[in-house]
């Protein structure tokens, strides 16, 4: 057996990616899966976009790019951070990557030292606590609430933070509860922030562009401008434009950060794909009339599959206000038997669904929250439909 670094060993693989490649793989063995376990939306890529790509390949843009991204990419970015939010960069403190994921991963790799802190309200995205943990550095999990729709309150923060804090990661819309910080909210959380000069914060902004009704997003920095520069903004292309696969996301932030990150990326991938930056411009610079059209589907969506679900599971009640997942709590059912099998937790409840069903979704326990399931709704909504109906048949079994 080869042998492996303690650090690899000690962190887990992605729950959402296992189960996004457990159904495509049962999917391609002949067998009937519908997918709501990973995150991503059914549309495809807009042709515009696809074209761009096409052309860019066509100019022979299909070579090394500066480490940090295209400087038309940059710059873009640059306008977009502006128009949207009200933020000034400069180019250089703008780094394109593959995915926000890898922009996260170099973020915590090229700023934890070991016994550096990382505060991550819980329920977390998968990878969060796993990053931080290769890198080194210790999660302190915020235990958040439903009752508190999830969100991190500034007197739990306050009493998290001590001088060993580096980061708190804050994540509006959310993954994976859709939970949508408000100004005030935001504005309460800075007031504890400017008091700890030690704590940087990581805004995930990967959903900014998924949300619904009146609700507005705003990004910390803009509501707290002062803090900007201990703020690492990521967001990126692949969920608002329908772009996982084309793998661009990108950071803004303090210079000296965004410099070692380019540094370890210069190590590492290099470039996030010549080709994908140029779909990502033309993503950026072109219409965008299609993002509204979206999320009114998502928003019809959410309706849809929450109006089903409810008559299943008494403890549903939060719509989420952004992002495309239903986080549902599942604790009714728990400890309780289907096919003289036990449920014992949120995990066997998944697993037979979607062995008995062939409905994937994520158990609550891999974003450190027992008793739940993720679901997500940017799926079709015939595959919606019949999902729904399923996950309800499944549950008037569970004796
Ligand atoms: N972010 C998506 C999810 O939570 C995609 C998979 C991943 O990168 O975790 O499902």
């Amino acid at each position: 057996m080869m042998k492996l670094s303690k650090k690899i060993i000690d962190i887990e693989p992605s729950s959402t990616v296992i189960l996004g490649q457990k159904a495509r793989e049962l999917i391609s063995s002949g067998k009937e899966v519908i997918q709501l376990g990973e995150g991503e939306p059914d549309f495809n890529t807009p042709d515009h976009i696809i074209e761009a790509s096409y052309k860019a390949m066509k100019r022979g843009e299909t070579k090394y790019t500066n480490v940090a991204g295209t400087q038309e990419l940059r710059n873009e970015i640059k306008k977009y951070l502006k128009n949207e939010h009200q933020l000034i960069y400069q180019e250089d403190q703008i780094v394109v990557g593959n995915g926000g994921k890898q922009l996260i991963f170099n973020a915590l790799l090229a700023s934890i030292d070991p016994e550096d802190e990382v505060i991550i309200p819980t329920p977390y995205w998968v990878s969060y606590p796993q990053i931080v943990n290769f890198a080194g550095g210790k999660s302190i999990l915020a235990n958040c609430t439903e009752s508190n729709d999830f969100k991190i309150s500034p007197k739990l923060l306050e009493k998290l933070i001590n001088k060993k804090t580096l980061w708190l990661i804050l994540n509006s819309p959310g993954n994976p509860t859709g939970s949508v910080y408000s100004k005030q909210e935001l504005h309460d959380l800075a007031i504890v922030l400017r008091n700890h000069t030690n704590v940087n914060i990581i805004c995930d902004d990967i959903y900014s562009k998924i949300i619904y009704g009146n609700e507005k997003f705003f990004t910390l920095a803009e509501v707290a401008p002062d803090l900007i520069d201990r703020i690492l903004i990521i967001n990126g292309l692949s969920k608002a434009y329908a772009m996982t696969g084309w793998r661009i996301g990108y950071a803004a932030g303090n210079l000296s950060l965004i410099k070692a990150m380019i540094k370890l990326q210069g190590q590492s991938t290099t470039n996030a794909s010549s080709v994908s930056q140029a779909a990502a411009l033309a993503a950026l610079t072109g219409d965008m009339k299609f993002l509204d059209d979206w999320n009114e589907k998502y928003r019809q969506r959410r309706d849809l599959t929450f109006n089903i679900l409810k008559k299943s599971f008494p403890d549903f009640n939060i719509k989420p206000m952004g992002a495309f997942y239903h986080f549902i709590n599942c604790e009714y059912y728990l400890g309780k038997n289907f096919k003289n099998k036990k449920i014992h937790n949120d995990m066997d409840f998944c697993k037979y669904l979607l062995e008995y069903f062939g409905i994937s979704v994520v158990p609550g326990t891999a974003f450190g929250c027992n008793g739940y399931f993720r679901l997500c709704y940017a799926k079709s909504e015939t595959d919606l439909q019949i999902a729904c109906k399923k996950i309800n048949q499944f549950v008037s079994l569970i004796k």
